[in-house]
């Protein structure tokens, strides 16, 4: 029994080392202990409840996948915790564990090198466009740069994908260190912040963990709508934010929706979240996207002329990372073939970015439509004001749906009902209220939900 385990766990490791990265093989998968196959069950040991809880919500299903292909049958896979593997001589290193595992010793050299690496160079104050959609933002973020831990905090940066969260947490970065170049900013994602946990964990370096984060002077977490659901991660991050609070040091945080948004998020941090400032960034208006194109084409050195520029503003809308692709791909195309910017070319090379646009354009008015249809009410009816119940319940369904099978979040959502998002989250509890009584209406849902699939 114990050499049929210790080869098919050979084999079950062999495979995940092919398709892994080797950061999340090394972090997850070369700890793991494989203790017996009793009958149809495969007991694997890790060192900790944590970790049972983290491989069985992500790596469950190939771990039980590679066991079924090196063991010839299914097995079910059960995690246990307490039992530690010896630790390899080598292990890799998260880029914040560095910084965790070294933060006293490390010469002052090496700490700026690493402090500056981290930074996109051109994540600046200096390179950031202000428009009508991110001027509340960006003076909030410069307050804080000017004063950290005194004008808002924490501050809570919202606001959709590729539309310059990362880039404004990394200039109030930059901005603190060009004044004070020793200044103790601890910059990362929640990924990252999760994993240096882990990691701790693990190694049983916990004191040394608290002490390197609740002696920062800054904090900025970025996209932090991972935290969601992990719970011991989330107590450690609430012990972290008082004890940073408390000491009035800056906490900085970006995410893709409002606190209250985030799925899984414990009570406690969505009111700490909010307890400072919460900042949207809206999406640009074409001012503002005609202004970005010609900005970057003096970071990135390149040229095209305006009727192009416009060109490009006009079709790509929703997304600042999308807009600036499209013009790099355009000019260094034309740089590497000699072929002119025209329109012409400018049409032909980036239709598939104004494909992906529409694809996300459209998706709320299909859902407005479809839903519409089904109720037999005018689309127009879907953003309308008017409130009589045949037509306020389709349109809260069509909401619904829109919150269910996008990645949106309401505000956003919001926007394409004419509404703001407190209309959309009291729309989603309405529907969520009435399916639990009402059968015909869960089948309603999920026959639009199938069409809307289809
Ligand atoms: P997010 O983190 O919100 O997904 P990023 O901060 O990574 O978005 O921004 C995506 C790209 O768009 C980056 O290259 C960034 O420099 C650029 N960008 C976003 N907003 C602006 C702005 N107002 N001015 C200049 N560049 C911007
Ligand atoms: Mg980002």
């Amino acid at each position: 029994m114990t050499a049929d385990i210790s080869r098919v766990w050979d084999e079950v490791t062999g495979h995940l080392r092919r398709i892994l990265n080797p950061d999340t093989f090394d972090r997850w998968i070369a700890g793991i202990v494989p203790l017996a196959l009793d009958g149809g069950t495969c007991r694997l040991g890790v060192s900790n409840d944590m970790f049972c809880e983290w491989l069985a919500n992500h790596y469950q299903d190939i771990i039980a996948q590679a066991l079924e292909k090196a063991a010839g049958r299914p097995l079910k896979v059960v995690f246990e915790s307490g039992h530690d593997r010896p630790r390899p001589a080598v292990v890799r290193a998260a880029p914040a564990l560095v910084a965790v595992a070294a933060p006293a010793t490390a010469p002052t050299e090496d700490r700026e090198e690493s402090e500056t690496s981290r930074y996109n160079r051109r994540f600046t104050f200096e390179n950031f466009v202000i428009g009508e959609n991110n001027k509340f933002s960006y003076a909030a973020c410069y307050a804080v740069a000017k004063t950290p831990g005194k004008a808002y905090n924490p501050l809570f940066i919202q606001g959709g994908t590729g539309l310059g969260k990362t880039h404004l947490l990394q200039a109030i970065s930059q901005e603190i260190l060009s004044r004070k170049r020793r200044a103790h900013i601890e910059y990362l994602s929640s990924e990252e912040f999760a994993n240096s946990f882990i990691d701790a964990l693990r190694d049983r370096t916990m004191p040394r963990f608290r002490q390197h984060f609740r002696n920062v002077d800054v904090l900025l977490i970025d996209d932090v709508h991972f935290f969601t659901g992990k719970e011991q991660l989330q107590e450690e991050f609430f012990h972290t934010f008082n004890a940073l609070y408390n000491a009035h040091k800056q906490i900085v945080l970006a995410s893709d929706r409002p606190p209250h948004e985030i799925n899984g998020l414990e009570k406690r941090l969505v009111s700490r979240f909010e307890w400072g400032l919460t900042a949207e960034i809206q999406r640009p208006d074409l001012e503002t996207r005609v202004a970005i194109l010609r900005k970057k084409q003096e970071d990135h050195a390149i040229k095209a002329d305006d009727a192009t520029i416009d060109f490009i503003a006009n079709r790509i809308r929703s997304n600042i990372r999308r807009l600036e692709g499209a013009l790099i791909r355009l000019v260094s195309f034309s740089s590497m073939t000699g072929a002119p910017v025209t329109l012409a070319l400018a049409e032909k090379m980036l239709q598939p970015m104004f494909d992906e646009e529409m694809g996300n354009a459209l998706s709320f008015e299909r859902i407005q439509k479809v839903v519409a249809e089904f109720y037999d009410v005018r689309l127009a009816d879907m953003t309308s004001k008017r409130r009589p119940a045949n037509i306020a319940f389709p349109r809260q369904v069509a909401m619904y749906l829109c919150r269910r099978l996008t990645e949106h979040s309401s505000p956003t959502i919001g926007e394409a009902f004419n509404r703001n998002h407190a209309t959309i989250l009291h729309a989603v509890t309405t529907v969520e209220a009435r399916l639990e009584k009402d059968s015909d209406l869960r089948q309603s849902l999920s026959v639009l939900e199938r069409k809307l699939k289809s």
